[in-house]
């Protein structure tokens, strides 16, 4: 952020530097002008009195300059609040170009990062992280420590006994339409199976009755909307909804549609080419989702994972690319050496396949859109909407 007032000083120079967490886009400069307290709004043109500040357009993180968290008038941050947290290294450089920046763990119960530089004092947040910030340097957000003792409890419940990992630090931005509606649609085609009105065992993909008569190859789709019970269409839906939002939130409605249609078909010609399971039926979204998980992988590979360890039931937060580089080498694994025919391997390694090749061909095509025309509805699309103050209780004395 730079403010206008003093434009002499060599920090508030305007930044030309590439995004320190995406690395996907150089940071643009978004004026904005306060008409109230906690209410600030985009203007074309740097305005007296108003700030600019360096963000993402891709990650929407923002970087602010030293002292300049305060000249946004946030009364919920306390400044003095964050320089008693206490930093360790981080992989992620100061955009002002001191080196590496330090990361500072927030004291909220799921511990959210944010990154310091120890030359500027500048701030990097994450497109969620302002929202944390406002939170835990708050009183108000500190008091919430049995709530959030409750919530937490309730993760861990529901991790021992489903093993679902949870995304902490990487909310959707926007309505993911194609997300919910490729979600109604695999619910639709399960209750239709369910009820006879379709066969489920027509619309799946048996790779030996492909090759005898190609007619079937309309299978290689098909078989992705079509599942074998509820929990088989749960997990599938859960990972859909997990990753499917943020990749969605870049790549746009179409292109994640293709993403999720091209990981289908993908995936059933690799299962189709490589399957020792020639008689076996395969369907399932799972290939397809697979596809969406890569896209995922390459472009937040650092976003984490909450997840409870079975038999030590410890919560810990595991990095996505270690998650989803140990599920795909699983799925390899057992593609080549598991007698386990019931399971696609090979649908899943296609489909991730597909998902590792055509996402960097998005993020190009993305890159140029963002470059063209960065366009933010408001200060709230960087911030998110901050907690509203509570009411104090009064003082007991
Ligand atoms: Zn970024
Ligand atoms: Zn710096």
């Amino acid at each position: 952020m730079s403010a206008p007032a003093s434009p002499s000083s060599a920090e508030s120079a305007a930044l030309s530097a590439q995004c320190p967490a995406c690395s996907l886009h150089a940071l643009v400069p978004v004026h904005l002008r306060s008409d109230r307290p906690h209410h600030w709004r985009q203007t074309p043109q740097p305005v007296a009195g108003g700030m600019t500040l360096d963000t993402c357009p891709v990650c929407f993180g923002v970087w602010l300059d030293a002292g300049e968290i305060d000249a946004l008038g946030d009364a919920e941050i306390d400044p003095a609040f964050l320089k008693t947290l206490v930093g360790q290294s981080a992989n992620r450089m100061c955009p002002r170009g001191h080196g590496f920046m330090m990361e500072h763990l927030l004291p909220g119960l799921l511990r959210t990062p944010i990154d310091r530089c120890p030359r500027c004092k500048g701030l990097w947040l994450d497109g969620y992280e302002r929202h944390a910030l406002a939170r835990s340097s708050t009183r108000e957000g500190q008091e919430d420590q049995a709530v959030q003792l409750a919530r937490r409890g309730l993760i861990w419940a529901a991790q021992l006994l489903t093993h679902l990992p949870i995304e902490v630090e990487n909310p959707a931005r926007g309505t993911p339409w194609a997300v919910y509606g490729l979600c109604a649609l695999l619910v639709g085609m399960y209750i239709l199976s369910v009820e006879g009105v379709l066969f489920a065992r027509e619309w799946a993909m048996v790779a030996g009755q492909v090759v005898r008569e190609p007619i079937h190859a309309y299978t290689l789709f098909t078989h992705a909307f079509f599942h074998a019970d509820w929990f088989h269409l749960l997990g599938n839906l859960y990972f859909l909804y997990v990753f499917g939002d943020n990749v969605e939130h870049l790549f746009g409605r179409r292109r994640f549609l293709l993403l999720f249609v091209g990981g289908a078909l993908v995936g059933g010609v690799l299962q189709l080419l490589l399957s020792r399971a020639t008689a076996a039926p395969v369907i399932g979204a799972s290939g397809a989702i697979a596809g969406v998980t890569a896209a995922y992988l390459w472009i937040f590979p650092r976003a984490r994972l909450l997840q409870t360890i079975p038999f030590i039931y410890i919560q810990v937060k595991i990095p996505a690319w270690v998650y989803l580089g140990v599920w795909i080498g699983f799925q390899a694994v057992m593609a080549f050496f598991s007698d386990a025919i019931q399971f696609a391997w090979f649908s899943h390694l296609g489909g991730f396949l597909h998902g590792l090749v055509l996402t960097p061909w998005v993020l190009r095509w993305r890159r140029k859109q963002v470059a063209a025309q960065v366009r933010f509805k408001s200060a709230a699309a960087i911030f998110g909407r901050l907690p509203k103050p509570r009411p104090r209780p009064a003082a007991p004395h």
